[in-house]
This record gives structure tokens, C-alpha cells and sequence, in this order.
């Protein structure tokens, strides 16, 4: 038998198999026996990077699984690089606090936040200035594009190119009409994604890393979104707000949370409008949350 060795990316696993993406091709693939005596076929992940060996045909073995950089639970996908954050600009309305929430939980697990802005097929020129003066400052790639319409897709496009990205936002932003736009022929259901998302713990769907052209796999399954801060701790809270990091060096205390302190240079910052008085806002409010929990749960948990 002519056999040889491969490197690939799972996008999938499936009652004992693994659908495993390689050079563009697709190989069904087994598990080599000393994976199985784990007894525990979840071992692996879509996003995980595999050596498989290509028996005949499209049919592989996976040998060999390469260390993972990263590991979401929702959804579960190992090696992802970016979360594409979909808000509309209208209707609904956007929800910045959702919006830096989520922005927080993307810095804290340490993968790339993109901001998609969608509808803006609906949207008024202030709202699109608005969105964009609150995180120019903050680096982080923005689009305003239209899902439905198809329109402004190429920029984001380009930035799924050989990445595995993943999708999060609130329920009627525009997931699912965004995922369809941009893998056309996967024909979600409009609002099926949503319902997904508050059943997804007890069905037994299994996620999938959707391959689009040019090597980006996107997560068919949104997720990542959360109401609940993980266990950051307050100190560690400024970190995760970029641009308050040039900052941070020159407080008078080093121990300073920027909230009342004398001689704050964040606090400054703010008043000199260098830093967003709404995103200053925001990082107060999950500070107080963060201190009321420590305060109620002092030892972690
Ligand atoms: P999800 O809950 O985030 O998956 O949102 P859906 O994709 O189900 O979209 C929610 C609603 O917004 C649907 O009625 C879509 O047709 C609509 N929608 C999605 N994208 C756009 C867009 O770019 N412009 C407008 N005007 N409506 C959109
Ligand atoms: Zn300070």
C-alpha cells in the first residue's frame, strides 16, 4: 500500500472520525490505536493541527496532534486567531457594554478581537462615526459592512485569509446572514444560529470549522459570549483596555486601579480626551465587579 505523511487542520469530528483538511484536500481519518485507549475520542478538537498518515483514497490515520496555542469552550475550537465581534449598528442597537465586555474576554483569553459593524445598509452616518471614534484608538481592524447586502466584505475577507476565526455577537446582529455571505452554499437559516446558541450545551450538534476559499475556516457555531467576566483580577483589569496601557507606567501608585486615586495618569488621560470617557465608563463598571466578587469569593475560585 503507497502510504504517506501529512500535516492538516481537523474541521471536524464525527462519531469516532475525523474530517481532516490537507493541501486543499479532505481525508476522513481514523484514530491510531494508542489515541483510542484513552477511551476519550474529544481528545482533539476542530482547529487542531494534525499529522495524519494517507492511506488509499481519501482516508487517513491521524499519528500525531501538534501542541494547540489556544482552547475555546464555546464553541469548542483549539487554535483559533481571531473573534469576528458582529454588532448591528441598528437594530437592535448596539450594546457597548457588550461590545467592551466582549473585547475583554477576547484580550484576557489572548485571542485577536476584530469589530464587525453590521447593517450598515440601515445605519445613520453619526452612528458609523460614533463606532469608529470609540476604537480608533485602540487598534483593533473595524468594518462596517452590509451582511445582507454583500457589501464592504472584501476587507474582512482578507483577514479570515489562513486563520481560523470564530463568531460572536449578540442574537440579531447578523451571524448567521454574515456566515452565509461570506461561505455561500452553506445556506444557514437566518435566526438558527441564535436559537443554537441558548440550546447548544445539550444538543449533541457538532461543531464544524467551515473551509472558504483562500484557507479560512470559520466556526459555523457562534459563541465566545458571555455575561460573566472570567477570573480576571482587578489588577489586571487596565491590561485589557489598550489604550490605557501607554499610560499605566505613570501613576503616582503603582498600585493605582485609576478610579479616584490622586495623581492618576489614566484618569488624566481621560480628561485630556486621549482615552474614551464612555470606554473609561465601561472599565470602571467591570472593575466594581471584579472587586465585588473578590470581595465575596476572597480566596478565588
Ligand atoms: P443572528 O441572530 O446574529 O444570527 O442574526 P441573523 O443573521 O439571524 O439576522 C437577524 C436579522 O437581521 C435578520 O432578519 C436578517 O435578515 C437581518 N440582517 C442581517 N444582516 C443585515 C444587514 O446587513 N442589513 C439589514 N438591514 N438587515 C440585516
Ligand atoms: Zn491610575
Amino acid at each position: 500500500m503507497n502510504q504517506r505523511e501529512t500535516e492538516g487542520t481537523i474541521i471536524k469530528g464525527y462519531s469516532g472520525f475525523y474530517y481532516v483538511l490537507a493541501g486543499g484536500r479532505l481525508y476522513t481519518c481514523s484514530l491510531r490505536g494508542k489515541f483510542r485507549l484513552k477511551g476519550d475520542d474529544r481528545v482533539f478538537l476542530p482547529g487542531d493541527q494534525v499529522r495524519i498518515c494517507v492511506m488509499e483514497g481519501d482516508k487517513g490515520v491521524i499519528e500525531g496532534v501538534l501542541p494547540r496555542r489556544n482552547e475555546l469552550l464555546r464553541p469548542p475550537v483549539a487554535n483559533v486567531d481571531q473573534v469576528l465581534l458582529v454588532f448591528a449598528l441598528a437594530a437592535p442597537d448596539p450594546d457597548f457594554v457588550l461590545v467592551d465586555r466582549l473585547l475583554v474576554l477576547a484580550a484576557h483569553a489572548g485571542i485577536q478581537p476584530v469589530l464587525v459593524w453590521n447593517k450598515a445598509d440601515i445605519a445613520s452616518p453619526e452612528r458609523v462615526a460614533q463606532v469608529q471614534a470609540l476604537y480608533r484608538d485602540i487598534s483593533i481592524a473595524q468594518f462596517v459592512l452590509s451582511a445582507r447586502q454583500g457589501e464592504n466584505l472584501e476587507g474582512l475577507k482578507g483577514l479570515l485569509e489562513d486563520r481560523i476565526s470564530v463568531v460572536a455577537g449578540p442574537s440579531g446582529a447578523g451571524k448567521s446572514t454574515l456566515l452565509n455571505a461570506l461561505a455561500p452554499g452553506l445556506s444557514l437559516k437566518t435566526g438558527e444560529v441564535s436559537a443554537k446558541i441558548g440550546r447548544g450545551r445539550h444538543t449533541t450538534r457538532h461543531v464544524e470549522l467551515i473551509p472558504l476559499a483562500s484557507g479560512a475556516l470559520v466556526a459555523d457555531t457562534p459563541g465566545f459570549s458571555t455575561l460573566y467576566l472570567p477570573d480576571i483580577s482587578p489588577q489586571d483589569l487596565p491590561e485589557l483596555f489598550p489604550e490605557m496601557v501607554p499610560h499605566l507606567g505613570s501613576c503616582r501608585f503603582a498600585s493605582c486601579l485609576h478610579k479616584t486615586e490622586p495623581d492618576c495618569a489614566v484618569i488624566e488621560a481621560v480628561e485630556a480626551g486621549q482615552i474614551h470617557r464612555q470606554r473609561y465608563d465601561h472599565y470602571l463598571m467591570f472593575l466594581n465587579e471584579l472587586i465585588e466578587r473578590e470581595r465575596q469569593a476572597p480566596k478565588g475560585r
